[in-house]
């Protein structure tokens, strides 16, 4: 997926919210891509979690807002042992699930969800898909 950054889209509050809820420092990510092709979930995602960190340096907001990169990421932590810089970016992914969960917004409602639908889903599954690693 090509990216878009726009100086005139910059809001930089979100990489400093990020930095200071998983204490990763992503500026420090280099953008090798290592994480990108570790990720098992590289096709199911929006933005590759390279991509994630880009946008975050530049403070990319909106393009975040809709990225379901945070939500799809499994917590595996592959990429984390890979990445050259140590960067632990399943905080950085639960750090962005955590600011979404904080404003009430889920990435899948529940109450969208048909009941039926709710019956037959594994509920470590539901959980999983809606809060991972935040508590
Ligand atoms: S592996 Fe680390 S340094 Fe490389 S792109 Fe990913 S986060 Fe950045
Ligand atoms: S922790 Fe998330 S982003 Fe990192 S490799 Fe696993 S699924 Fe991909």
């Amino acid at each position: 997926m090509a990216l878009k950054i726009s100086r005139r889209t910059i809001n930089d509050r979100l990489r400093r919210k990020v930095m200071e809820i998983s204490g990763e420092n992503v500026q420090q990510c280099f953008q090798c891509g290592t994480c990108s092709g570790s990720c098992p979930m590289n096709e199911q995602t929006s933005l590759l979690p390279r991509q994630v960190m880009i946008m975050l340096q530049y403070g990319q907001a909106e393009a975040l807002d809709h990225a379901n990169t945070p939500w799809i990421c499994a917590s595996c932590h592959s990429c984390m042992v890979r990445c050259p810089r140590g960067l632990d970016i399943p905080k950085v992914m639960e750090a962005l699930r955590l600011i979404k969960l904080r404003q009430n917004v889920n990435h899948v409602e529940l109450s969208s969800l048909e009941p039926e639908k709710i019956d037959d889903l594994p509920q470590i599954a539901m959980v999983s898909g809606f809060r991972k690693m935040t508590s």
